[in-house]
């Protein structure tokens, strides 16, 4: 709302700088000084500042949290300060600042960063090209489609996903070329071939792997695994869901995902061997809660196919694609979509992510103290984990309760895939009976700890 101007959140990311919202929000400024959001059914203010000769809206300081959750100007600081390290340039310290809208014309320019190029690598890079690595690229094109995030009214298969991704690619560009040009994800359409219609990825090979005849094209290949094998020596072949072609990795790239990626390795062999019981029988309950697996590949074309000199793997849940580094994290995943919540899962970056940052963040639930709070952090830290490891989750649960973010911390035992799932905090929407109850079954259960800071059940 401007002056008395209804403007749809929509007409600010695409045309911000149009006349007629730009009179409006000068009006505003001159007669209110201020413009009113209406996503949460009472106003919130916001900012209306000058910055490059335009006018632009921005959060009221400390009152991101009050906007709807899907709205411009929602802000929560403890997923901004996340995302804040995904890029190392163009991160304002102070995350009201950042701009409400994310314009098209503005992408970001990236180099594709090989793991194995230590050294003078960044020295090559023009110096307006950001390098990256896969890992952190695949992170933040899950983290820009959304995919991190689940809503109670959300559905989600892979077509949707590839969407998704395919619109956070249009963000960004890699050494000048618009990702989505040189980005290929199968879709359900790619195993259908006629003798007259080459399939996508032939066509994707044909276009943008061969390039213009003198210097050979790459590309990038995004899709879900079905099958990893060893060919000769140590080196990998992944065969992907929806595509008939083996993707064959370099000697140092398997080396890499061997030694990177140990994780979703072993989640794709339990999918091909079977997740076995105690009796050796194979668990279909084991099977349905093991992570699916999703590869990027930087792909060229060589003599003998498609190979790929740089790959990252990444675990996620088989249904919703939310990354799950575990079953456990599947298990979870579970547990809140049929609880109705609304969640997220963090991707922290940098060396001390594990201390700045929870894996995930429940919104609008009861705290430890019977009162609603706009959200809680989630942590699963297994009994075998290293001892440092779960000093530093302690230190952030401490963190967090000086911010006023309880913790909720689940300690599983046992075969991970049995068992009851420990009640999660109780949502807003639940009775103050139904929380107390729920409440007490908390304290009753001896693997799960919610409170303030403390995350270790039965000491002080
Ligand atoms: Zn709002």
């Amino acid at each position: 709302m401007l002056d008395d101007v209804k403007i749809d959140q929509s007409a600010l990311t695409t045309s911000l700088a149009s006349p007629g919202i730009q009179a409006a929000m000068s009006r505003a400024r001159s007669t209110l000084g201020h413009a009113l959001c209406l996503c949460n059914g009472s106003p919130s203010k916001l900012q209306i500042r000058l910055r490059d000769n335009k006018l632009h809206l921005a959060v009221w300081p400390n009152e991101g949290l009050l906007h709807h959750r899907e709205c411009l100007f929602f802000r929560d600081e403890i997923n901004e300060e996340a995302r804040s390290h995904a890029l190392t340039q163009k991160t304002p310290s102070d995350p009201n600042e950042r701009p409400a809208y994310d314009s098209h014309d503005a992408r970001h320019d990236l180099k594709i960063h090989h793991f194995f190029h230590l050294g003078n690598a960044r020295a090559d890079a023009p110096s307006s090209y950001e390098p990256i690595s896969l890992r952190r690229l695949i992170d933040m094109l899950w983290i820009d489609g959304s995919l991190t995030r689940w809503h109670p009214d959300w559905t989600r298969d892979w077509m949707r996903t590839r969407y998704e991704l395919t619109k956070a690619a249009s963000r960004y560009s890699i050494s000048g070329i618009p990702l989505e040009k040189m980005l290929f994800i199968p879709g359900a359409n790619n195993l259908h071939t006629s003798p007259n219609s080459p399939n996508p990825w032939d066509e994707f090979v044909h276009t943008v792997l061969q390039g213009d005849g003198h210097t050979p094209g790459t590309g990038l290949l995004v899709a879900p695994i079905r099958q990893v094998s060893i060919k000769d020596r140590q080196r990998m072949s992944f065969l992907p869901r929806l595509m008939t072609e083996e993707i064959h990795l370099t000697d140092r790239c398997s080396d890499y995902i061997e030694r990177t990626c140990s994780g979703s390795l072993h989640h794709l062999w339990l999918q091909n061997k079977g997740c076995r019981d105690y009796d050796g029988q194979i668990s279909i309950k084991a099977m349905h809660n093991l992570p699916a697996v999703i590869g990027i590949f930087h792909v060229e074309l060589g003599r003998q196919g498609v190979f790929s000199r740089a790959a990252h793997l990444l675990s996620v849940h088989p249904g919703n694609f939310i990354p799950a580094s575990s079953v456990f994290s599947v298990r979870l995943i579970d547990a809140l979509c049929d609880g109705g919540y609304t969640f997220e899962r963090i991707k922290g970056f940098g060396k001390d992510a594990a201390l700045r940052t929870p894996s995930w963040l429940v919104r609008n639930v009861f705290d430890p103290t019977g009162k609603i709070v706009p959200r809680a952090a989630l942590d699963v830290v297994h009994h075998h984990s290293e001892p440092q490891y779960i000093q530093e989750r302690k230190n952030l649960a401490a963190a967090l309760a000086d911010k006023g973010v309880p913790t909720w911390s689940w300690h599983p035992v046992g075969n991970p895939s049995f068992g009851p799932f420990p009640h999660l905090p109780p949502h807003a929407r639940s009775s103050d009976l139904d929380a107390k109850t729920k409440m007490a079954l908390i304290r009753l259960t001896p693997e799960v700890v919610y409170s303030y800071g403390n995350t270790t059940k039965g000491s002080n």
